[in-house]
């Protein structure tokens, strides 16, 4: 039987129209627009792409957005006073400095450098820490984006086995965190995967529910996987071109053939892309909100 689709935009969607309201009401209670700063160092297309629609998404829900596009050659001493600047304005909630930076620029100093109350990505090793300990404030995107769709389509990871293929700093490493906590949506049993893995496909047949975030097309094919396993494939991964050039986007996950052995499966595109940004919109109304305790 084919397995059911988590359907990410629909899923976002929702959530958009939650932060609608909660924006409406933060403006009407107490006169208060959320902010988010992003900054766009040199031309890279895929990262203008990504700051194009966090603007979008901040235009179409309410937020007050500023878009600072600064050249290449940008040095890193004016990209931390630009930060600074944002650090000390009381219009912005949320810092966003897209990633990667160019190569002079060490990107950590400029993570340091955000005030970890604007810290909107959840970057900052003050929240990381607090994520770890599990006080966070923000919760990083793309790993809420997947917590919030697996809560919606009513999948528990309370007591199952939680296998995560992946240990980067933005994916890997905090979902596998946030399946661990003892709270609803993680209290999971959790292993991580990683290129020094040896057979990966011992873990991964182990797996109730399957998270890939590796970046590359079809390292999860249907014989790593058993009967029933829930899948979310973090991967976006440019496989071609259309005739009008379009992208053509696949996920990690051999997605044709899993989904004949899955329960649920996330599609790509459509399944936790449409999430991410959704949940840093969400991050920058905590950090509003926050901002009015003082
Ligand atoms: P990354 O920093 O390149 O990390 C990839 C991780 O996968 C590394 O930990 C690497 O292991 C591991 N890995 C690579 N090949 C493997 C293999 N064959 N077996 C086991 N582990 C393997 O990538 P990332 O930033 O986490 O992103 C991963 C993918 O998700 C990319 O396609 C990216 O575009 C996508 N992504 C999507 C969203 C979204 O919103 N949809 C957000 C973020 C990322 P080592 O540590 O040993 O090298």
């Amino acid at each position: 039987m084919a397995a059911q689709l988590i359907k990410g935009g629909e899923i976002s969607k929702q959530i958009r129209e939650e932060i609608t309201k909660e924006i409406a009401e933060l403006k009407e209670k107490d006169g208060l627009t959320p902010g988010l700063a992003t900054i766009l160092v040199g031309e890279d297309p895929g990262s203008k792409v990504y700051v194009g629609q966090k603007e979008k998404a901040c235009n179409k829900l309410g937020i007050y957005s500023e878009r600072t596009d600064i050249p290449a050659d940008t040095s890193e001493a004016d990209l931390l006073d630009m930060v600074k600047k944002f650090n000390n304005d009381p219009k912005i909630h949320g810092i966003l400095v897209q990633l990667p930076l160019p190569k002079h620029i060490d990107a950590s100093k400029v993570i340091y450098e955000i005030e970890p109350d604007k810290d909107v990505d959840c970057f900052h090793p003050v929240n990381v820490g607090k994520l770890m300990i599990g006080t966070g404030r923000f919760l990083p995107c793309t790993p809420h984006g997947i917590v919030e769709l697996l809560r919606r389509s009513n999948i528990t990871t309370e007591g199952k086995h939680v296998v995560m293929v992946g240990r980067s700093n933005i994916v890997g490493k905090p979902m596998a965190n946030l399946m661990l906590q003892p709270f609803p949506g993680g209290n999971a049993t959790v292993t991580i995967c990683h290129t020094g893995t040896k057979d990966l496909a011992t873990y991964t047949k182990m797996a109730d529910i399957l998270i890939v975030a590796v970046g590359h097309p079809k390292t999860i094919t249907a014989d790593m996987v058993k009967e029933g396993v829930v899948v979310i494939d973090v991967g976006v991964n440019r496989i071609g071109k259309t005739e009008e050039g379009k992208a053509i986007l696949a996920g990690d996950v051999d997605f044709e053939a899993v989904q004949e052995k899955a329960a649920a499966i996330t599609p790509v595109p459509g399944g936790v892309g449409p999430m991410t940004i959704t949940m840093l919109m969400k991050n920058t109304i905590v950090a509003a909100k926050a901002s009015l305790a003082g």
